[in-house]
Order: structure tokens, then C-alpha cells, then sequence
């Protein structure tokens, strides 16, 4: 069924205004059921409604109804009107474009008329008044239509006089459903994204409701903007241009979005003349891995940024700062939603956009509250359930802390396990931990770049670690220098390189001074990939050295 030619509507009402035979006359003369005395608020199934003679629970029926030669589906949901279930009646009023507001013409406006009336006018619903019971003896419709229109601001001209039991005037009802309730408005969720370098931004959509064509000028819940669909189809899985997408299909659309940030995943759009309540959207993606990407050589400083740029937009999971460190000099430190997500990011970098990064070694971010004790209770893993699956399997659950499996738990548990065991981890909260501040130090002088915050424990094995491997990459210069990690004024490891002059010149006996220029020249360009940390020449790749991951 095309979607311009669906109908969803509920039936609202006081208790006992005749909500369920008037639902009984419109499946009877849509054909549903068989016309026969006998049928009797034949949506109340269950055996409590049929005793007490209510509604309980919401319920629906599809109908087909042909109108000006067109067929129509129509889904009807009769409601409960006991104010106990008005929850039923808001779930269903959220499935609807339009209601029936039934009105006895012998009772009027009774409390649950007011009430489901504000249900289905803040809903922003058709709202198609009925007054209902006609054929009583004691019916004045005129009297209920001058209260309509008085309470509700609803033209008296609009109502419909009916008589539910006797089905007087109910097919009117079924021709100003067809006509006055609109279609099943268009919503779609947005699941990913992407950027085409000439289309823009092409977002995945799923369309929860009605339909959207080329053409169409759409809206963002989330940031509101507008925009005109330029471009839809599925995806199977190559695109195939579509002229519409209707609810319950998946497929792309691009709709001049310039920037991935304008598909927010998570959002919904719908058409900007008819706004709809955001879906229920994703959990913004949160970083927990962050790792400093730094080109190999400044000079590729604008084509990395380019290359990170352009990545991001297919990837918005992806959080990017500017960073800068002495020793790797201008660079981004960017968020990832954890280690694989880190690799893969940066191989694809280097495969797609040839980049050369230097990468740092990752870290998880920590709230720090400054104290002079810094000193809580130290936390490692804590099991907080185990749950046997079968008698082969069990699930465990802990609390670590994220520091403690981002780089190689997984690795370690699977081969632990023999490939056997798996592992999934999400975001616990901070906790308080037992962490220091950490300082590499050469003659020292602190070299920020290599300061880290470590667990008290792993600290000494840390330093050392950390001190023998800048030992290996700092060429000896002419004096003594001290590779030192400290913890405050505090040193807890050390190495030393030993002094020695590399004279350059040594081998040139007087004479060809364009061989000893040329070698001038090498060293200088030598130096410029050092840093200088106080008198000592440090070359890049020491800091690139301690710094990736092993
Ligand atoms: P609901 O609580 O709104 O679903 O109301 P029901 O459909 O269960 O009807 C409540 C009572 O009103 C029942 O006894 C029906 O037979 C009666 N009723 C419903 N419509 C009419 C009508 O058009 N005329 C008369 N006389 N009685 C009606
Ligand atoms: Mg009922």
C-alpha cells in the first residue's frame, strides 16, 4: 500500500460515549466482519472487558475502505477511556496522525473527553469530533456541538452526528478519515554517514514512518537545519537511485549536507512542514582511547590535516584536537571508541591517503582531582557477577580499570584461553584509583612530552623500561647525560649515556674544503630533526621510539 493512501486514527473517547460499537460498525461496513445482531464490542477480547462491558486495552484492526474509486487502508485502534488506561490511550495516539473524538449527545463533555482531547491536540492530531447516540430520546446534539466548539475551539460545522448502534451515519466517518486525516508523516533515523567528494555528506536513513521523494524539503531534529533531497535509493548493496523511500525501508539519501556533522547518527529527519518527536536516537559515541597522531616530518603537517579531516567525515566516532608537543611538534590528539577502532583509523590513513604518522602510545582519559595525598583506596578489577550460560560457558563480569585492558588484555585472553574466550567491555564511570604523575627527566631537565600517569604499582617497571629505551635512541653527545624517571623529587629509575665526540671532520686532512662543507651540511641537516631539551640534542625519532606502542 502506498503510504498517501494509509490511515492511522484511534478512536478516543469518555468511558461507556460508545467508542467500541462505533468500532464495531466500521468493521462491519469495511467488511472485516459480518454484519449480525450479535456483534458487540467485538475489539474488547479479553474476557475482563467482555464482563465489565469496557475497553482495556487498546486495540487494533486494519480495514480496507474504497473511496472516489481509490482503496484505503485504515488502521483503527480503539482506546480505553477509563482514566486508568490512559496510557494506553497516549501509546496509541503516538501511532496516529487523527482521532475520533466521540461524544455522547446525551452526556456531552464528560473529564476523559477533555483529557484525551489535550492527548491528541498536543500530539498535534486531526481531530474529527463525533457525536455519538443520536437516537436516544433524550439526545441534544445541538447542545454537545455548542460545548464542542466552546471547549475545544472546534467549529460546531464539524462535528458528525452519528448513532453507533444503529449505524446511522458511519460511513461519514469512514469518508472524512479518508479525507481529513492526514498520511503516516515521514520520519527516518539516521545510522550512518558518509562524504562523497561530489555529492556531500550521503547519510543511511531508516524510514520509520510515511515516505520521502526527491525533491522533498526536509529537517533535522537535532540541529534543525533544512535541506532539499537531491538524491535516494537502497543500497543492494551498490546505490540504486529510488524516486521515493517509504517506511520500513533502508537506503542513502543526499540532501546538500556539506559537513558529516549535519547527519548526526542518531538523528531524525523528517519533512520541515510536518516536525515529528525525535526517535529514540543512539548514544552519542564516546571516546575512551586517546592516542596523539603527529605527521613524520612537519612539512607534511597540511596533508596530514587534510587526510584526518577527510577520514572523520566518514568516521564521526572520531574526536579531533589540535595538539602540539616539543618533541613531535604540531600534531592532533585524537578519541577513538577503543584500540582496534585507533588501528584501524590509522591504517586506513596510511592506505588510503598515504599518510606517514606518528603515532603515541594510548591512553584513557582520567578525571585528576589535585591533592596533596592523591591517595585513595586503590581499585583494580572488581567481580561484579558470573553467570553460567551452559554447562561449558560462563559469563563474568568485572570492573577494571580502563587502562588496564585497552592495549593488550584481549590479546593476552585469547591466547590465554586458546582463542576461546571472548571479551566485550563498555564505559563503567570513572573511579577513584591509586595514579601518579610520572616524569622522564634528562639531566633533569623534565621532557614533557614523555610525562604519564601511571598506576603507583606499574610505575617502577614503567620507568625503566621507558629509560632504556630513550638510552638506545639518544646518540651519545659530548658530555654525560642522565635518562632518569622520577615520581615527584623522587627518582625511581635510571640510565646514563656516556659522553663521546663524533667528529665529522676528523677524516678530512686539510685541503678539499667542498668534501668538508658537504659534511657540514649533513650534520646541520642532522640537527634539525633534533630537538634540544636544555643542551642536549634529542633526534625525533627517540621521543617517536618511547613513545609508540611496542
Ligand atoms: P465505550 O466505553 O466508549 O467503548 O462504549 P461502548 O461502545 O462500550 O458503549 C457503551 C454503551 O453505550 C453500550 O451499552 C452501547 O450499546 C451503548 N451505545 C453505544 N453507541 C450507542 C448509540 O449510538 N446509541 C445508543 N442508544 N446506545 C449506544
Ligand atoms: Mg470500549
Amino acid at each position: 500500500f502506498p503510504v498517501e493512501r494509509i490511515r492511522n486514527f484511534s478512536i478516543i473517547a469518555h468511558i461507556d460515549h460508545g467508542k467500541s460499537t462505533l468500532a464495531d460498525r466500521l468493521l462491519e461496513i469495511t467488511g472485516a466482519i459480518v454484519t449480525t445482531e450479535k456483534n458487540k464490542q467485538v475489539l474488547d477480547k479479553l474476557q475482563v472487558e467482555r464482563e465489565r462491558g469496557i475497553t482495556v486495552k487498546a486495540q487494533t484492526a486494519s480495514l480496507f475502505y474504497t473511496h472516489k474509486g481509490h482503496r484505503y487502508l485504515l488502521n483503527l485502534i480503539d482506546t480505553p477511556g477509563h482514566v486508568d488506561f490512559s496510557y494506553e490511550v497516549s501509546r496509541s495516539i503516538s501511532a496516529c496522525q487523527g482521532v475520533l473524538l466521540i461524544v455522547d449527545a446525551n452526556q456531552g463533555i464528560q473529564a476523559q473527553t477533555v483529557a484525551n482531547f489535550y492527548l491528541a491536540f498536543e500530539a498535534g492530531l486531526t481531530i474529527i469530533p463525533v457525536i455519538n447516540k443520536i437516537d436516544l430520546k433524550n439526545a441534544d446534539p445541538e447542545r454537545v456541538e455548542a460545548q464542542i466548539e466552546k471547549v475545544f475551539d472546534i467549529p460546531r460545522e464539524e462535528c458528525i452526528r452519528i448513532s453507533a448502534k444503529l449505524g446511522t451515519n458511519v460511513d461519514r466517518v469512514l469518508q472524512e478519515v479518508v479525507e481529513r486525516v492526514p498520511d503516516d508523516v515521514f520520519k527516518a533515523l539516521v545510522f550512518d554517514s558518509g562524504f562523497d567528494h561530489y555529492r556531500g555528506v550521503v547519510a543511511n536513513v531508516a524510514v520509520f514512518g510515511g515516505r520521502v521523494r526527491k525533491g522533498d524539503r526536509i529537517a533535522s531534529a537535532f540541529l534543525g537545519k533544512s535541506y532539499e533531497v537531491q538524491e535516494l535509493g537502497l543500497l543492494r548493496p551498490h546505490e540504486q537511485p529510488t524516486d521515493g523511500l517509504y517506511a520500513g525501508q533502508v537506503g542513502y539519501m543526499v540532501a546538500g549536507m556539506k559537513d558529516v556533522k549535519e547527519a548526526q547518527i542518531g538523528d531524525t529527519l523528517y519533512h520541515q512542514q510536518h516536525p515529528v518527536d525525535a526517535l529514540p536516537g543512539f548514544k552519542p559515541a564516546k571516546a575512551m582511547v586517546f592516542a596523539g597522531m603527529y605527521p613524520m616530518d612537519q612539512s607534511e603537517y597540511t596533508g596530514l590535516r587534510s587526510a584526518i579531516d577527510k577520514l572523520t567525515l566518514n568516521d564521526s566516532s572520531v574526536t579531533v584536537q589540535k595538539d602540539s608537543s616539543m618533541a613531535l611538534g604540531a600534531g592532533w590528539r585524537l578519541g577513538f571508541l577503543g584500540l582496534l577502532h585507533m588501528e584501524v583509523f590509522n591504517q586506513r590513513l596510511e592506505q588510503e591517503y598515504n599518510a606517514n604518522v606518528v603515532v603515541t602510545a594510548p591512553t584513557v582519559p582520567y578525571k585528576a582531582r589535585l591533592s596533596s595525598a592523591r591517595l585513595i583506596k586503590n581499585r583494580r578489577a572488581t567481580q561484579e557477577n558470573m553467570l553460567y550460560i551452559d554447562e561449558h560457558r560462563v559469563m563474568m563480569k568485572y570492573i577494571f580499570p580502563l587502562n588496564e585492558i585497552v592495549v593488550d588484555f584481549y590479546d593476552l585472553l585469547k591466547s590465554l584461553s586458546s582463542g576461546y574466550a571472548s571479551f566485550d567491555y563498555e564505559n563503567a564511570g570513572y573511579q577513584a584509583a591509586d595514579l601518579i604523575k610520572m616524569d622522564i627527566l634528562l639531566n633533569g631537565k623534565s621532557v614533557e612530552e614523555l610525562t604519564m600517569i601511571v598506576h603507583r604499582q606499574r610505575a617502577y617497571s614503567m620507568g625503566k623500561a621507558m629509560c632504556e629505551r630513550l638510552k638506545g635512541s639518544i646518540p651519545r653527545q659530548m658530555f654525560e647525560i642522565a635518562v632518569q624517571a622520577a615520581i615527584g623529587s623522587k627518582v625511581i629509575a635510571r640510565e646514563t649515556i656516556k659522553p663521546f665526540r663524533k667528529n665529522v671532520l676528523a677524516k678530512c686532512y686539510g685541503g678539499d674544503i667542498t668534501r668538508k662543507l658537504k659534511l657540514l651540511k649533513r650534520q646541520a641537516e642532522g640537527k634539525k630533526k633534533m630537538r634540544r631539551i636544555g643542551n642536549i640534542d634529542v633526534p625525533k625519532d627517540a621521543f617517536i621510539n618511547v613513545l609508540k606502542r611496542t
